[in-house]
């Protein structure tokens, strides 16, 4: 509809392909079938998986446009791909944990499960090499992956998406437990980017406690492709 094509492969991470387009702020994001896990310890593939996570994506990244988040996300190719701005990603993970679980749980010995009094934010850096290692606003900033006031928009955006969200998809059914977000930089601007999908999320079903997204994969629960299918029904319906 507007004559984008598809130029040539920017980078392939363990999810998704980012590809170069004939215009200059504009990429291409493909979703891959790809899972990885415990740092690339575990691989596999879940059927389908890039289709749900491209059109799941688009869903939540159209409803914080219409919340004013700002995102990366311009509209849905195909089943497989998504036209975005062009980013500069940070090389930082913003992780919001309502609900304790995963390596939150482990590291503090806390019960999965587990409510907490208010969302808790953690920062990541962004490293395979050195398996993501947590750290903290000062070393963002001691470090120059973001400035000071990127931070605090990274922040305000953060707990902004934490509400919309877990509204959201207590309406579908779903305990949004904690979640992990990435943003860039557009036109000197920080936007969010990357995906909001079940590989991105823990989503327990708000009345069994079922999980519903990729613990599945990780602790071998069975009914892998069935959950991210399930997950998407309900934010369709
Ligand atoms: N997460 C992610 N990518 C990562 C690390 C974490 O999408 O590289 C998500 C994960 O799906 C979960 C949340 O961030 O929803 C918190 O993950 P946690 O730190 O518990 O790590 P994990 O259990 O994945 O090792």
């Amino acid at each position: 509809m507007n004559n984008i094509e598809k130029g040539e492969m920017l980078y392939e991470g363990k999810a998704k392909k980012v590809y170069r387009t004939n215009d200059r702020d504009k990429f291409i994001v493909e979703y891959k079938d790809d899972a990885t896990a415990f740092n690339g310890e575990k691989k596999g593939t879940i059927s389908n998986k890039g289709i749900v996570n491209n059109k799941m994506s688009a869903v939540i990244f159209q409803l914080l446009q219409d919340m004013e988040i700002e995102n990366h996300y311009i509209e849905v190719l195909s089943d497989r791909e998504m036209l975005v701005k062009s980013v500069e990603i940070l090389p930082v993970e913003v992780i919001v944990r309502n609900i304790a679980a995963g390596s939150m749980a482990k590291r503090l010995g806390l019960q999965e499960g587990r409510k907490m009094k208010t969302p808790i934010l953690e920062f990541c850096y962004k490293s395979d090499e050195l398996g993501d290692p947590l750290i903290n606003e000062y070393h963002i900033e001691a470090l120059e992956w973001a400035t000071k006031e990127e931070i605090k928009t990274i922040k305000d955006y953060t707990f902004r998406i934490n509400e919309i969200l877990s509204v959201y998809f207590l309406e579908k059914n779903l305990t949004l437990v904690d979640f992990k977000l990435e943003f860039g930089l557009h036109n000197g601007r920080v936007i969010l980017a990357d995906e909001v999908s079940p590989d991105t999320c823990r989503l327990w079903d708000a009345t069994t406690g079922e999980k519903l997204d990729k613990d599945r994969f990780r602790r071998d629960l069975g009914n892998v492709e069935e959950s991210y299918q399930e997950v998407l029904r309900r934010i369709k319906g």
